[in-house]
């Protein structure tokens, strides 16, 4: 079916486009300045500025020392570090290679889950604390699943398919309290939230480049000073011997940048987009019947400004994507990193939401690239798409 409808991306919270002013930025670095960080020669010293200029502009958004930063392959790979880094660093000082007792939200990206769940096939006690009905960790029942024997705590800061904030602070607070590590996946914060360290209290935070109209790939684990993680990859001691591998001096720059930018604008671009986010959600509830917003209502403060999660009554959320691929819209459904099964998401699960209206659900995630005037043939193409689809499951 061919379609001259404007193509709109409507999947921020999956991946950005890359400002070409982060690319202009990126670019000597393939070309001039492509020497080895690690290099005496000036190409590696011209290169290894670079990289020094780039961590303390990060260091600065985040409040932090320059040496507390450690560049990644990105998010995945910084909560990788994070969990896996602080437990085996733990084992290696327990002589008796006992194990310990760690939290994580339900709500986390596989990112963090996946190396709790090896965790616990390693031996380690896991606990997964739920959230309310809005994808919101409560306080107190975290603070029930705190033990004498936890040593470490992820809960990420705003969750990647709601929206939904989660109180970093509170959580932080009480596990400084207690002298547990606690780790944060800020990944889908960055461009919206407060970052400084000291503020949030936190003493690992996952950022990365992709989700801010940086380049994918390249991301880092801010460790406060004095925290113990094991490096998970080893080899020529970069990043003050923390992560081996030559240093993606392009990447790091292009992240730089890329936060400069977001951070720069944000006040202005989270209106914006909430402003839209909130007109397209009421024009949906409003037309389309049975539709039913998923996650914090949107004007609670608990939401990222750019998230919509919406489910359609009688209506498959994975053949809507299809059908709005088809006609030139790319949303996802639930976790873009789990689309490809079709498990319902783990998030509205842990919300309490029905696995029907989970089934149902679809992400619209808004960005740079959307514009107010986009907002009525979303609008026309969304009803047309579930008319059609609730057409043929009719008979
Ligand atoms: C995207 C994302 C990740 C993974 O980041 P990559 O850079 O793709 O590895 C982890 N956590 C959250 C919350 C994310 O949104």
């Amino acid at each position: 079916m061919a379609n001259s409808q404007k193509p709109i991306y409507l999947d921020y919270a999956s991946t950005t486009p890359v400002n070409p002013q982060v690319v202009e930025a990126m670019l000597p670095f393939y070309f001039d300045v492509f020497g080895n960080v690690s290099s005496t020669h000036t190409w590696g010293q011209k290169a290894r500025q670079a990289v020094v200029d780039s961590r303390a502009k990060i260091a600065g958004y985040l409040n932090c020392s320059p040496s507390e930063i450690v560049f990644t392959s990105g998010g995945t790979e910084s909560c990788n570090l994070a969990i896996r880094g602080v437990t085996e660093a733990v084992e290696l000082l327990n002589q008796k290679g006992e194990k310990g007792h760690i939290v994580v939200s339900k709500i986390e990206h596989h990112a963090v889950l996946e190396p709790a769940r090896e965790l616990e096939e390693k031996g380690w006690e896991v606990s997964y604390v739920g959230v309310d009905e809005q994808g919101v960790v409560d306080i107190e029942d975290f603070r029930s699943e705190l033990r004498e024997d936890t040593i470490f705590v992820s809960v990420m800061y705003a969750n990647n398919e709601v929206g939904s904030i989660q109180p970093i602070k509170e959580l932080a607070e009480i596990c400084r309290e207690r002298g547990i590590v606690f780790h944060t996946d800020a990944c889908q914060a960055v461009g919206f939230l407060e970052l400084d360290v000291e503020e949030l209290g936190v003493d690992l935070m996952t950022i990365n480049a992709g989700k801010i109209y940086g380049p994918k790939g390249v991301g880092a684990l801010y460790v406060r000073d004095g925290v113990d993680i094991a490096p998970q990859i080893v080899g020529g001691g970069q990043e003050n011997e923390m992560r081996g591998g030559t240093e993606n001096v392009a990447g790091i720059v292009g992240f730089a940048r890329a936060l400069e930018l977001v951070r720069s604008e944000k006040e202005v671009e989270a209106k914006r987009l909430s402003g839209m986010r909130d007109k397209l959600g009421e024009m949906i509830l409003e037309k389309i019947e049975g539709s039913v917003l998923n996650g914090p209502s949107v004007d609670s403060g608990k939401r990222l400004p750019n998230n919509l999660n919406i489910s359609f009554e009688d209506v498959e959320g994975e053949s809507l994507l299809l059908r709005l691929d088809m006609e030139g819209i790319a949303v996802s459904s639930g976790s873009a990193c789990t689309s490809n099964d079709l498990e319902p998401s783990h998030v509205l699960k842990a919300m309490g939401v029905s696995d029907e209206r989970t089934y149902s659900s679809l992400r619209l995630t808004f960005g740079k690239l959307v514009t107010e005037d986009d907002l009525p043939s979303i609008l026309d193409r969304l009803s047309g798409v579930v008319r059609d689809l609730r057409g043929i499951t009719a008979f």
